[in-house]
């Protein structure tokens, strides 16, 4: 795992088409000017916050326009214990309701100016939001507040490495996961700036110290089982930036062995150095949001959504684990990671459907929604993406819910119509209560049809 102190980033390549420093942020450096006022974003936690800690005006925060209601009430619960630490210096705004993206962010700038003349500050200080509507929306904001003379400048980021940083030996960005994973750890991340809160200060940090402390240890063999309580359950509050990933792996390497072995630590910093390749990546290739990494794919052919779309959403296919995925999104604004493969590959290989169609509902219903995980991730399982993972490896529903929730425990849990019903009888469809719908496809059918989509731009 990355190691402290971090070298020095190099400057990105977006750098120049930005004002001030916001593709470049300074990692942690004191700013020695005048005055300044924080804006929060994704960042809400009031330690390690390197802009919260330089600015001594107040921290402002403006509702986001759009979320979806599991992230509303995530925010407020946040924002509690944001109050709670930052007392009467957190001011939080209502959200804009201008019916253009560019009408709300001028009105943001209006509101961020009027703190900071009450304020006397020259300066907004930010973490940089590297996300292309982020860095879009940080452009405009700057240049109001300069035509008011403030500067918005941003201090640090959300990741351990900040995009942009790591290059390859041929000076590009990395393309597969497993070479950026070698240059990550050998690069590093910076130390934290505060100590951890203490305890009852920070949900987020208290839920890390629990998952930590209890649950780390088994982290490799657990993860994958969706009815075991087996990962950490902090991507909420990365999303929303109550927990810094360079104040977990602080934690991690501070971790003895008798409370999590090494294998389950390097574990999980993994899987954070995977949030963090989607993040450099996108900042390179921001169209791969929307486009397919593999142009291959240009051609392809993918079915309109209909009412198939609609069966999926709500978890009625007729494929236990699949079913038991979506309604377990539905409820809780959250789906287990080897599910949310599983929903993916249905949609997009059983079904036949775009994976921006089930990106974009992903995107209406999770608490951890990421733009940049989020769209990569559903690539990798549609095949179009950054991995090698070849197309051809099509997800058996049936296979895969045996194997990874052999009892059926996770599936009984939000397919209560199949409760009672033998789990070898769940995962091969036999004797199954008339509540439960029938299959909506073959999927051994579905396979050769994707196959053969698959061939048919093979050569491309
Ligand atoms: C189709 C699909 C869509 C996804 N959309 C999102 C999303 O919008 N937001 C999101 O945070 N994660 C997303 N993931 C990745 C993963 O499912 C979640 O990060 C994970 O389930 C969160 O639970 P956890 O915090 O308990 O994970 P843990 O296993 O405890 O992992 C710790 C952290 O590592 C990171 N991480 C874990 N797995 C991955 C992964 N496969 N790729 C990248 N980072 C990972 C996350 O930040 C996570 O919080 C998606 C995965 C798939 C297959």
């Amino acid at each position: 795992m990355p190691h402290t102190p971090a070298q020095t980033a190099p400057a990105p390549d977006q750098a120049a088409t930005l004002t001030g420093d916001l593709a470049h942020p300074a990692p942690q450096a004191p700013c020695g000017a005048g005055p300044a006022i924080t804006w929060l974003r994704s960042d809400l936690r009031a330690h390690d916050h390197p802009a919260l800690e330089q600015a001594d005006g107040p921290a402002v925060f403006i509702r986001p326009t759009h979320a979806s209601p599991a992230r509303r009430a995530l925010w407020e619960e946040l924002l509690a214990d944001m109050r709670h630490a930052l007392g009467d210096r957190l001011v939080v705004e209502p959200a804009p309701t201008h019916p253009t993206r560019e009408a709300r962010w001028a009105a943001t700038a209006d509101t961020l100016l009027r703190h900071a003349r009450a304020a006397g500050a020259e300066e907004v200080l930010v973490q940089a939001d590297y996300t292309p509507k982020g860095l879009a929306r940080d452009k405009t904001v700057a240049e109001i507040l300069a035509t008011g003379g403030v500067r918005l400048r941003a201090l640090g980021s959300g990741y351990a490495v900040p995009p942009g940083t790591l290059r390859t030996g041929a000076g590009g960005h990395y393309k597969v996961f497993t070479p950026f994973y070698r240059a990550w750890l050998d690069c590093g991340a910076d130390a934290p700036t505060s100590p951890a809160p203490a305890t009852g200060a920070s949900r987020a940090w208290d839920h890390w110290e629990e998952f930590r402390r209890h649950r780390l240890a088994g982290y490799a063999e657990h993860r994958d089982l969706p009815a075991v309580d087996g990962t950490s359950r902090i991507s909420a509050y990365l999303a929303t930036g109550a927990l810094h990933p360079r104040t977990l792996l602080a934690s991690l390497a501070a971790t003895d062995e008798d409370t999590a072995p090494a294998e389950d630590r390097v574990a999980f910093a993994r899987e954070l150095a995977f949030r963090e390749f989607y993040a450099d990546f996108v900042y390179h290739r921001p169209e791969t949001l929307q486009e397919d990494v593999n142009p291959r794919f240009a051609g392809f052919t993918w079915n309109t959504p209909g009412e198939d779309l609609e069966v999926w959403k709500e978890g009625r296919t007729g494929y236990p684990i699949v079913d038991a995925g979506m309604r377990q999104l539905a409820a809780t604004g959250w789906m287990h990671n080897r599910v949310r493969m599983l929903v993916a590959s249905f949609l997009t290989k059983d079904l036949h459907l775009p994976w921006q169609v089930g990106a974009g509902h992903f995107r209406e219903l999770l608490v951890d929604y990421d733009p940049a995980i989020n769209q990569h991730s559903w690539q990798w399982c549609a095949g179009t993406g950054t991995d090698a993972s070849p197309y051809f490896r099509i997800f058996n529903p049936l296979t895969q819910g045996k194997k990874f929730d052999p009892d059926a425990t996770y599936i009984t849990r939000w397919v209560p119509e199949l409760a009672g019903v033998p789990a070898a009888d769940i995962h091969s469809l036999r004797n199954l209560p008339a509540a439960y719908p029938r299959p909506m496809v073959d999927h051994a059918e579905e396979r050769r049809v994707a196959l053969a989509r698959y061939e048919a731009v093979k050569g491309n």
